[in-house]
């Protein structure tokens, strides 16, 4: 399978000479451009057959590596040009384990926008592909979870606990738990939002939307972070709800 982009060759393995002329003829610059070949003996192609086998990676061995998919994908033009659905792709059929790997911080990153499958000139699935890719990963203890589970389940237990959700408190909550340093008042213990190491993103994309509201909503939700309002009987229902979850697998 070829390699299409150069920046996914390492630079060792790139032989151009500035200025070179055979037999007359001048191939100065790109035309020179050699790769040398690698030799790859540490794979796994029992991986591939796992993703082939599970429900969404079914279509992987259709892709024959055009690009298309990431042509197009705006997580790779955008944002981060190691996200290569085509890559990752690659990798997984070689069984390149060690490779998905040292990807792992961007492969998250999909915004399941389903570009990359529409393109795809040979009906490969590319998001349930690569997302085949991930789980059968995080399966098999070769990369962490998918992390937006990790605030699904921060989530499903604030509503556990207090049989709603107040936004504030989930939202510095959540930043609590990413290492952010929140203030919290010393007798309730509710964190007070934007003291403390509250992230810049966060505050552009708080401060505006408050800007706009009226000053009774305001309050009623500086109240609400405060006096954190439970949902009547809730400790008992709550009992059942969390037996129920446990017996159909939804909470560990
Ligand atoms: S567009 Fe389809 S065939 Fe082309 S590289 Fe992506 S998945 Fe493979
Ligand atoms: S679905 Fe994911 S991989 Fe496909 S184009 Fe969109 S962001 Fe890229």
């Amino acid at each position: 399978m070829a390699i299409h982009e150069r920046s996914l060759v390492e630079p060792e393995r790139i032989l151009r000479k500035e200025r070179l002329v055979i037999d007359g003829v001048d191939v100065s610059g790109d035309w020179n451009l050699i790769i040398l070949p690698r030799v790859i003996n540490d794979y796994d192609l029992d991986f591939a057959k796992e993703i082939i086998n599970s429900p969404d990676g079914k279509t992987i061995n259709q892709c024959y590596q055009c690009s298309y998919c990431t042509a197009s994908c705006p997580v790779h033009n955008y944002w981060d040009e190691r996200y290569n659905p085509r890559h990752f792709i690659y990798l997984a059929r070689l069984g390149m384990i060690d490779e998905l790997q040292k990807r792992a911080d961007v492969m998250w990153r999909c915004v399941s926008c389903h570009k990359c499958t529409h393109r795809c000139p040979k009906g490969v699935l590319v998001e349930e592909v690569l997302k085949a890719i991930l789980r059968t990963m995080a399966k098999k203890g070769l990369i962490e979870e998918y992390p937006s589970k990790k605030f699904d389940k921060f989530f499903t237990e604030s509503v556990l606990e207090y049989g709603r959700i107040e936004d504030g408190e989930l939202l510095f909550g959540w930043i609590e738990k990413q290492g952010y340093k929140v203030f919290k008042d010393p007798i309730l213990k509710k964190p007070i939002p934007f003291l403390g190491e509250t992230p810049e993103w966060l505050k552009e994309l708080t401060v505006k939307p408050i800007k706009s509201m009226n000053i009774g909503f305001l309050v009623l939700n500086a109240k609400h972070m405060l006096f954190h309002p439970r949902t009547k009987n809730w400790s008992r229902f709550k009992q059942v709800l969390r037996k129920v979850m446990q017996e159909e697998g939804a909470l560990h």
